[in-house]
């Protein structure tokens, strides 16, 4: 190619990337993560239910964390947009019961909304907006439910312990796809089921197999506490 064609063809790239149209890849895939409640509350940090109530005895939201394919991950991506409670009041009594705050002391829940919305939504804004990012995970939520994909296959929260490969499989067969547990201890040291991740493409709507796993080990035996 002569010297003037290649300037013109990258003069063409800045336009088409400067117009918006360069899709930039701000990462790869989300974690939806979910907690439960017994096993933030039972460690050794403890935990202080929200001013709005004690949640239900169910797996609750704790974020949807864009990451990359070689397990690294954005965060803190814009500081100039900041959380707006005003931006989400469609969807606040969801987020009361469904994504709710157990960090002490007790708030209710925009402490927790905000560090989520700063830390990893900003990372996501060019696909979801704040209500769309807030949204987008409530939908994902309703999509699983991971307590029922337990119980129907025998793991209560009952404070006794199963086996990791059959929690796993448990969830799998449910939800279609292949969940990480992470682990936390009580605080007599035992290990327990604490977040369950699953990935979610780039649009923050279909659940996909995870790329990349997070690191972290749980027991091959591990306790689900009750709540
Ligand atoms: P921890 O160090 O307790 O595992 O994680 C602390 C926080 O770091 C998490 O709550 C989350 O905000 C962030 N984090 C930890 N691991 C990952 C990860 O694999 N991907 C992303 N996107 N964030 C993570
Ligand atoms: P991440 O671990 O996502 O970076 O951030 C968790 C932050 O949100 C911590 O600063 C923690 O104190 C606060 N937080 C508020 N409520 C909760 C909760 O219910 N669960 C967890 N894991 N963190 C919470």
């Amino acid at each position: 190619m002569k010297a003037n064609s290649t300037v013109t063809l990258i003069k063409i790239l800045v336009l088409v990337c400067l117009s918006g149209l360069c899709v930039s890849q701000d990462f790869d895939f989300f974690y939806f993560v979910q907690q439960w409640p017994g096993s933030y509350c039972d460690t050794k940090q403890s935990c202080c239910y929200p001013t709005t109530g004690k949640p239900a005895a169910d797996f609750g939201i704790h974020g949807l964390w864009p990451n990359y394919r070689d397990g690294k991950y954005p965060q803190n991506c814009d500081s100039k947009n900041l959380f707006d409670p005003d931006k989400i009041a469609d969807l606040r009594s969801s987020m009361q019961k469904k994504w709710p705050t157990l960090a002490c002391p007790s708030g209710n829940g925009v402490g927790f909304w905000t560090h989520e919305w700063e830390k990893h939504g900003t990372c996501s804004e060019s696909v979801l907006d704040q209500h769309g990012y807030f949204q987008a995970a409530l939908v994902l939520q309703k999509q699983v439910n991971l307590l029922q994909a337990l119980t129907s296959a025998g793991i209560n929260p009952d404070g006794r312990s199963y086996s990791l490969s059959n929690i796993k499989s448990a969830l799998q067969e449910t939800v279609g796809f292949t969940p990480w547990i992470e682990c936390n201890t009580d605080t007599s040291g035992n290990s327990q089921l604490y977040q369950i991740y699953l990935c979610v493409d780039t649009t923050g709507k279909n659940l996909i197999e995870c790329p990349v796993f997070p690191k972290g080990k749980c027991g091959s035996q591990i306790e689900f506490p009750s709540f």
